[in-house]
């Protein structure tokens, strides 16, 4: 990362009156969670199960739950890091109207964005809901029943399929998160693209969108993207050092 590139992000940073934060897994490799395109990442472990799979058969619902489950150890470990740190410290400057996140791992809440400035884009895995009626429910209980004889969870209300509160490949986007995402991504005048590989959509059509309506718009990942080529600026750097630079937390 250049010196350059740091005081340039920083000058467009304080500039900005409205910035929009966009993150993908990327910002939370650093608090040990895999993401899914770099190399080792979960993508070549996995083939994600896609929702008309899930729904099909009771065979890849129990997939789904026994990789969830084995992927929890290590989400429960995860804390905040630098990266995340130094969004959050953005937020309290006032910096910040909301973040749009694709990830459902809860960090930024819990390095202490403000609930309501944060987007999920693809839902939060520490909690499920009934597909149908939309009827919350908690993890512990849903685990300790699979654990025993993998008892698929159902609706105490409705009878309806319970599945994790994200959002898989090939299941509708969440109405009123896009909304809010898409009003966000309009009305800024700096959108920070960080830590994503700006290849899911709709999802990356935020950035895009930003571009669009007149804001700035800077991407942060160790790699190229799909959309450096619409970029006011591209830093190809870590983004904890990165952001914990610009920010000055470090
Ligand atoms: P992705 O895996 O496609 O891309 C992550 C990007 O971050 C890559 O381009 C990689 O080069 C970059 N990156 C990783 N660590 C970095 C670091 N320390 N510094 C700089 N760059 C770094 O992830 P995506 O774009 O978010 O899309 C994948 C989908 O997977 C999302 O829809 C998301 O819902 C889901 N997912 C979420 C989590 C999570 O919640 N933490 C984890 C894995 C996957
Ligand atoms: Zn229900």
């Amino acid at each position: 990362m250049s010196e350059a590139d740091i005081e340039r992000l920083a000058e467009m940073v304080r500039q900005a009156r409205r910035v929009v934060v966009f993150t993908g897994a990327g910002i939370s490799t650093e608090s040990g969670i895999p993401d899914f395109r770099s190399p080792g990442g979960l993508w070549t472990k996995y083939k994600p199960i896609e929702f008309q799979d899930f729904m099909a058969s009771e065979e890849m619902r129990r997939e789904a739950w026994r990789r969830k489950f084995a992927m929890d150890d290590t989400m429960k470990q995860a804390a905040p890091n630098r990266g995340h740190r130094a969004v959050a410290q953005l937020a309290t400057r006032g910096k910040i109207t909301h973040v749009i996140t694709q990830n459902i791992d809860g960090l930024h809440q819990a390095s202490g964005v403000p609930d309501e400035k944060v987007i999920e884009l693809h839902g939060n895995t520490t909690y499920a809901r009934c597909l149908d009626c939309h009827e919350r429910y908690e993890l512990a209980p849903i685990k300790q029943a699979f654990e025993k004889d993998e008892t698929l969870p159902a609706c105490t209300k409705c009878d309806g399929i319970v599945k994790t509160a994200t959002i898989s490949f090939g299941q509708a986007m969440p109405e009123l998160e896009m909304a809010r995402a898409q009003e966000a991504a309009v009305s800024c005048d700096l959108l920070l693209a960080i830590g994503s590989s700006l290849v899911v959509y709709p999802a990356a059509g935020f950035p895009i969108m930003a571009k669009r309506g007149g804001a700035g718009l800077v991407i942060l990942n160790r790699e190229p993207t799909d959309l450096d080529a619409i970029a006011d600026l591209v830093i190809n750097a870590e983004i904890g050092d990165t952001l914990g630079t610009v920010v000055g937390n470090n």
